[in-house]
């Protein structure tokens, strides 16, 4: 958290020489807490109060990055524990675990099923940004070897799994140019894991039993030169997972416990209950969430449920407000108008595709509100589709003025064909009868 003009007041010399500039040590002070000043304008804030300040003005949880450009996952650097409060900036990445007992064409097979978990969903491409390899054999060389293929075909970013250092220190060096999560130091082994994370500049986690072993952990480990570190306190049982990430977050962001400032990684180890708890771990507040399964049923509510809560409160996702053709329209095509919020237009787009009609759709700019929303607020009005039907091409590339609109808005039909001069045909309420509703219009 921040340090107010007040706190930081209290680090300085307070000798109001006015070296810095303002003539006095507060008003510096306050200049510093809006990031108005640098600490370097005055020449005697002492080396303490300097990592103080600086550190004070790190992030509470820390950003770590896994995997390397175009394929790079982002996690931490949160800042509230509602999302209402502000937005939850980094969605947790989603990983699908394998082992090194998988060879050969078993090996080929899974990546590439790996590989085909993305998806679109309302204009954006969704997906699996990370495979776990799990050292079940103990082999070195056999976990390098399955490692090297990964890398090779591969389009996620790796998490190398062993508590082995001779394990993970051949597998890391075969893997360093993908950036991949080390998983994981303990308390056993992580002055050897923290060497190795150091020699290949990879992001480490560090696994202990509880908060406070995980606490010390961290501890140890970035006093060894260590800073990218993800945390997972050892709880497999999901109510002690949920306890454990929402304590983490509340003394990383209430309290400032640095130790604890870094994103989380956490298990789901019985396969059915994949969705259940990767979709709890994933609300509250897991950095990582590594699953069993890799069937898209398994897979595509996680998707879905991430997109939903790591979208910005404060900004509805949007489309831009214009005229889409979709298919091969010709003049006789059907204009059906909807808003441009991307949920809604998705949704229509999806059903006018199924209808295999091709048509136009208006997709009116409602700054990003549904259909009845923008109704009731007054952002979906006669005026401003009228002006919209009038001012785009649309209108010379038909050789009719039917405009469909969605049912629940039939109120708006008689003042619509005054507005404009189209023909307001009134459509289904429920993007789902659209199909037939077309099929009907174009026989
Ligand atoms: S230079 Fe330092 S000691 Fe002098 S007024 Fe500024 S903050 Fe205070």
């Amino acid at each position: 958290m921040a340090l107010t003009g007040l706190e930081i007041y209290k680090l300085l010399p307070r000798t109001n020489c006015g070296e810095c500039g303002p003539p006095t040590c507060l008003a510096f002070a306050m200049q510093l807490a809006q990031k108005k000043a640098s600490l370097d304008q005055c020449p005697y804030v002492s080396d303490e109060a300097k990592a103080a300040l600086e550190g004070a003005s790190a992030p509470p949880i820390k950003l770590v990055k896994i995997g390397t450009d175009g394929n790079e996952l982002a996690i931490g650097n949160e800042t509230v524990m509602f999302r209402h409060e502000e937005t939850f900036h980094h969605p947790c990445g989603i990983a699908v675990a394998i082992t090194d007992e998988l060879e050969g064409e078993a090996l080929d097979k899974k990546i590439e099923e790996i590989n085909n978990l993305w998806f679109e969903r309302v204009g954006q491409t969704i997906g699996v940004e990370l495979i776990a390899i799990k050292d079940t054999t103990g082999d070195p060389k056999r976990y390098s070897d399955v490692v090297k293929t990964v890398v090779a075909k591969s389009k996620q970013a790796p998490i190398l799994m062993s508590f082995e250092p001779n394990v993970i220190r051949l597998a890391a060096a075969s893997a360093r140019a993908k950036n991949p999560l080390i998983y994981a130091a303990n308390s056993e082994n992580y002055q050897a894991m923290a060497n190795i994370a150091k020699m290949v500049k990879c992001p480490l986690a560090v696994c202990g039993n509880g908060l406070d072993e995980v606490a010390e952990l961290t501890e140890k480990i970035k006093a060894l030169g260590v800073e990218d570190l993800v945390i997972d306190t050892g709880a497999r049982e999901p109510l002690q997972v949920i306890n454990d990430l929402t304590q983490i977050r509340r003394l990383a962001l209430r309290q400032t416990f640095r130790p604890l400032g870094y994103p989380t990684i956490t298990f789901v180890e019985d396969e059915e209950e994949q969705v259940l708890q990767a979709s709890t771990y994933i609300s509250k507040y897991a950095g990582v969430v590594v699953c069993p399964g890799d069937e898209p049923w398994q897979i595509l509510p996680l998707l879905t449920l991430r997109q939903n809560l790591y979208t910005d409160p404060r900004v509805p996702l949007q489309v831009e407000p214009e005229v889409y053709e979709v298919g091969d329209v010709t003049p006789d095509s059907p204009v059906l108008m909807t808003t441009n919020f991307s949920l809604t237009y998705f949704t229509v787009l999806g059903e006018v595709e199924a209808s295999k009609v091709p048509a136009y759709i208006l997709a009116v700019d409602t700054e990003g509100q549904s259909v009845l929303t923008a109704y009731a607020s007054e952002k979906l009005t006669a005026e401003g589709v009228a002006k919209m039907l009038n001012e785009t091409a649309v209108k010379d590339q038909v050789n009719h003025n039917n405009i469909i609109i969605p049912g629940y808005v039939a109120v708006m039909s008689g003042k619509l064909e005054e507005e404009s001069g189209w023909k307001v045909l009134v459509g289904p309420r429920e993007a789902s009868a659209l199909p037939a509703y077309l099929r009907q219009y174009a026989s």
